[in-house]
């Protein structure tokens, strides 16, 4: 046995293997203590290896899937190795002393979940793989709880964002590849070997249907396949046609940006407080499933956005039919996870079950949204996949009982009058049912025994059982009874007519189960056969749950349909961010609702102001409003009018992020560099008090030296939030920016933060006012007033902290200035004359400007 777990381990080294004995999954060695202590369960041992006890540990295999979730929740992956024959066809090969063979059925990993109770049912669980080819990037992600299946071109820029985006459980790449927390050969992410598998697994000759495929794409999606073969063992998972994105098909959102916006996670992780979870009324996992994706990855392509629109809007205008639709969404079963998991060959009668009350109740909306008059687009589009199962759902609906079991075991999950057969041994089984009940009658007048019962357990079957005072009776040689098994109280007895009644009632039972399976698995195969059509039908009722769930949303919080335009501006009136005006709402106070107006001629907009004034909440809700609009769905705004942003960069000053580990400042510098170094005239940025990781000077000077890029460079649509009044002079060098501030006032002693946006420069600074807010003791604000006018008198005489910047140059005329004073590389390359060099002397230049770069 030993040497078989080990070959098996060998199979699976990354692993914790499951190794299955009877009723149990067991591990050994390493395996088995790292399980123990990550289950909280007992590590005993058995036997010996090498003169070693082997430490062991097991968990019982009906309830195996819940310590499964612990275990692939704490970042394993487990092999699981089954009995692949019954200990009697091991004794019929190998004699009595023999080994029943295993093998390794699966690999269960985080990406590659289909169990309803590993995976939750609102979010998406994608497996991704990253393909490189030729300088080109791809990333292929497959969901295969539900089949989705995506290419993602992309290049070495764009890779994190597509990453990030997809949040994957999983992250498949070759061995060296730093972003892949799964590293499989190189030979797997062959384009050519790729191309082959798509082909073969669509069963097409081309794959030019499905979208153009670059080396870099079959790489990836050859990868991923490989991948999802590999852990399921050759049994790979149900796999929809992939769909290929568009490159820049989405809005580049980086990781930072993701979560300094909290779009679909806070922080800390969790979906509560986020965008996400704030503008969620979808009533179907599916549709929550498909919002997460659309808020992850809004679109490009305004024809798009707006066909989303439309649909939205239908269901804005008409509550009724919102009502109506949504409450018949709210019914249905989750037929995309149900398909998922008959196609992995871990399906259920219940899952049919779903099938057939999903498809009838989605042919049922069909017909009621087919009435409406002029559909949108999308919608006209949607209809004819939520019918067309007829065949299918009344096949189901003449074989299966209303409610089928999840546990197949057990049988009783074909409806009666399907199977003439099936009916016939099922009327045996009661017949003998009830010839048994007869027979306790029959026994009790025999030996006039009035509490004598017949009774059945899994160990002795059917059986008499009288209470011991009255045994006797029963013991006596020609009683006809034989004993079976004496207890405390009882003792049981057989009896020959009770025991063919017995085996009668067992016969007609095993047959039935095996009819009943036989059934199982041709349903099965009639739902697998039309699972295209039934994944497209699923993805229709998601897609008009996220619309019926905007819909209700916006008309919730009188939310406006956003306009989209191709010149690039911003223009939002009476905006709000969602998630600070429930929490405002929640502690009785109203939201104040901002303008944002950011034109060719004021891009920019520098925002001052007291602390606690709004400034960060006013920034994050005009992005939030970014991704709302272009994901298709209503905004928090009285009014919104928007230019197409290509790529959205959100920062926040190093000091709200101490949770992190990296020197903050660094982090801070790092990805401001990154904005400086994408942002395009169609993108879109907030910056939150950039600089204030370092000293003053410092943070002041680079904070003005952004500022300045990003208006002169980038040239993109900026709101740009700081606490260094200074900045204000930039105003008067750069013609696109405006000043604005958070408004507060002084009433009474007291700071009144009005949190409303207004034109111009702060006023004033308010920090003091703040710091009496906060409870600072009055001697301490007293000390503090006192330090503060020294310093201003100080400001006065010297012209203060920004003293000297107004013969600054501009920012262009002094990179330009620099550039040009110092570029030896650059000199020498003006001043060669290409046509008259020799070849040989050629190759002499570049070597003398290889010694210059
Ligand atoms: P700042 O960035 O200026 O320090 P924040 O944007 O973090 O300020 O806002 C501080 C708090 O003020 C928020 O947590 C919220 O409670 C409240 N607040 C912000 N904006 C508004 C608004 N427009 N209306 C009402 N309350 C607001």
């Amino acid at each position: 046995m030993m040497a078989q777990y080990l070959a098996l381990k060998a199979e699976a080294p990354d692993c914790l293997l499951f190794y299955r004995m009877g009723d149990f999954f067991e591990m050994f060695f390493e395996d088995a203590k790292i399980a123990a202590a990550a289950l909280d369960i007992a590590l005993t041992a058995r036997g010996e290896h090498e003169g070693q006890k082997v430490p062991m540990c097991g968990v019982p295999a009906h309830s195996a899937e819940s310590y499964l979730a612990r275990l692939i929740k704490a970042g394993h992956r487990v092999a699981i190795a089954e009995q692949t024959e019954t200990p009697a066809e091991a004794r019929a090969r190998m004699g009595s002393k023999a080994l029943v063979a295993r093998g390794i059925i699966r690999v269960v990993t985080a990406g590659t979940l289909t169990e309803e109770a590993l995976l939750d049912s609102r979010s998406a669980n994608w497996c991704a793989a990253i393909g490189e080819a030729g300088g080109a990037m791809a990333v292929a992600a497959a969901d295969v709880s539900t089949g989705r299946f995506e290419v993602i071109p992309t290049d070495a820029a764009g890779l994190d964002a597509v990453l990030a985006r997809l949040g994957a459980a999983e992250v498949v790449g070759v061995e060296d590849n730093a972003r892949a927390t799964v590293t499989r050969p190189r030979g797997e992410f062959d384009s050519a070997r790729g191309e082959a598998r798509l082909k073969a697994l669509f069963g097409v000759a081309t794959l030019d249907g499905f979208g153009r495929f670059d080396r870099a794409a079959l790489s990836a999606a050859g990868g991923l396949v490989h991948y999802l073969d590999h852990t399921a063992k050759g049994r790979l998972p149900f796999l929809q046609p992939p769909r290929i994105a568009a490159v820049a098909q989405h809005m580049a959102i980086d990781a930072a940006t993701r979560e300094s916006l909290e779009l679909t996670q806070v922080a800390g992780g969790g979906r509560r407080g986020s965008l996400l979870d704030c503008i969620d009324r979808s009533v179907t996992g599916a549709g929550a499933r498909l919002l997460a994706e659309d808020i992850a990855a809004p679109l490009m392509d305004r024809a798009a956005i707006d066909a989303r629109l439309d649909l939205v809007q239908l269901f804005h205008d008409d509550s009724a039919l919102r009502a109506a639709t949504r409450e018949a969404l709210k019914a249905l079963p989750d037929i995309g996870r149900a398909l998922g998991r008959l196609a992995a060959g871990r399906g259920s009668p219940r899952d049919l079950g779903q099938l057939r009350d999903g498809l009838e109740a989605a042919r049922a909306l069909g017909v009621r949204l087919g009435r409406i008059e002029r559909p949108p687009d999308l919608l006209a589009g949607l209809l004819p996949t939520l019918g067309g199962h007829g065949a299918l759902t009344d096949l189901l609906t003449r074989a299966l009982v209303p409610s089928p079991p999840i546990d197949a075991g057990a049988g009783g999950y074909i409806a009666e009058g399907y199977d003439a057969a099936l009916d016939d041994l099922r009327a045996t089984g009661g017949d003998g049912r009830r010839a048994i009940a007869r027979l306790e009658a029959d026994y009790r007048t025999r030996t006039r025994i009035s509490q004598l019962k017949i009774r059945h357990n899994n160990v002795l079957g059917y059986h008499v059982e009288v209470p011991a005072k009255h045994a006797d009776a029963l013991m006596a040689q020609d009683s006809g009874f034989t004993h079976r098994q004496t207890l405390a109280g009882v003792v049981r007895f057989n009896e020959p007519a009770l025991h063919e009644a017995a085996s009668r009632v067992t016969q007609a039972g095993a047959h039935a189960l095996a009819a009943e399976a036989a059934h199982l698995e041709d349903l099965t195969a009639a739902a697998l056969d039309k699972r295209l059509a039934i994944a497209a039908t699923a993805d229709a009722l998601a897609r008009i749950d996220v619309a019926a769930g905007l819909a209700e949303r916006a008309a919730e919080g009188g939310w406006a349909r956003p306009s989209l335009v191709d010149h690039a501006c911003f223009e939002v009136e009476g905006g709000r961010h969602p998630v600070v005006e429930a929490a405002v709402a929640k502690s009785g106070e109203r939201f104040v609702a901002n303008d944002c107006a950011l034109s060719e001629s004021s891009r920019l907009w520098l925002v001052t102001g007291p602390n606690m004034g709004g400034k960060s909440t006013f920034l994050r809700q005009n992005a939030l409003i970014a991704v709302l609009a272009q994901a298709g769905a209503y905004v928090p705004a009285a009014r919104a009018r928007l230019g197409l942003i290509d790529r959205l960069f959100s920062r926040v000053g190093a000091s709200d992020n101490l949770a992190r580990g990296r020197s903050t400042f660094m982090v801070e510098m790092v990805e401001t560099a990154a904005i400086l170094a994408q942002a395009t005239p169609h993108s879109f940025v907030i910056l939150d008090e950039v600089g204030r990781g370092t000293s003053t000077y410092d943070g002041l000077a680079i904070a003005w030296a952004v500022v300045e890029a990003i208006h002169e460079t980038n040239r993109c649509r900026c709101l740009f939030a700081t606490h260094y009044h200074e900045l204000t002079r930039l105003a008067e060098r750069c013609d696109a920016l405006t000043l604005h501030h958070v408004r507060a006032r002084e009433w009474k002693g007291d700071l009144v933060l009005l949190h409303e946006v207004a034109e111009g420069p702060a006023d004033r600074s308010y920090g003091l006012a703040v710091a009496r807010l906060a409870g600072m003791p009055p001697a301490a604000v007293a000390r503090a007033k006192a330090v503060l006018a020294k310093l201003e008198a100080g400001r006065a005489a010297t012209g203060g902290l920004a003293a000297g910047l107004d013969d600054l140059p501009l920012f262009a005329a002094a990179i330009q200035a620099e550039e040009e004073a110092s570029d030896p590389l650059r000199d020498a390359l003006a001043a060669m004359d290409v046509d008259a060099l020799s070849p040989r002397e050629a190759l002499e230049a570049l070597y003398r400007l290889k010694g210059l770069a």
